[in-house]
């Protein structure tokens, strides 16, 4: 397994951690997911990974690693995977 802990600049474009607000700091994890198969994804500097339940939300990828390339992908990940978290809590909520 891969990781690499990267910093952000300021930005708006990734989700902030629903639970202590960071959007800067994350480490980036690679791990085979099968024999040809690998997967990427991106942890909180506080341990928050919205795809531990969700890993259909992780990148995909042949060769895996953490370059920039697969972080910025594991990042719309993220993104995606909050967002799907967020909609499951709204429904939830109003019992659909
Ligand atoms: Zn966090």
């Amino acid at each position: 397994m891969n990781t690499r802990r990267f910093k952000l600049k300021n930005n708006t474009s990734v989700r902030c951690c629903p639970q202590c607000g960071n959007n800067q700091v994350f480490t980036a994890h690679s791990d085979y997911c099968a024999e040809d198969c690998c997967e990427v994804w991106v942890v909180c500097k506080c341990g928050y990974d919205p795809t531990s339940e969700k890993s259909g939300f992780r990148l995909e990828d042949v060769w895996g690693g953490v370059d920039d390339a697969n972080i910025m992908d594991a990042l719309s990940c993220w993104n995606d995977a909050l967002s799907a978290e967020e909609k499951q809590l709204t429904e939830e909520r109003e019992g659909a």
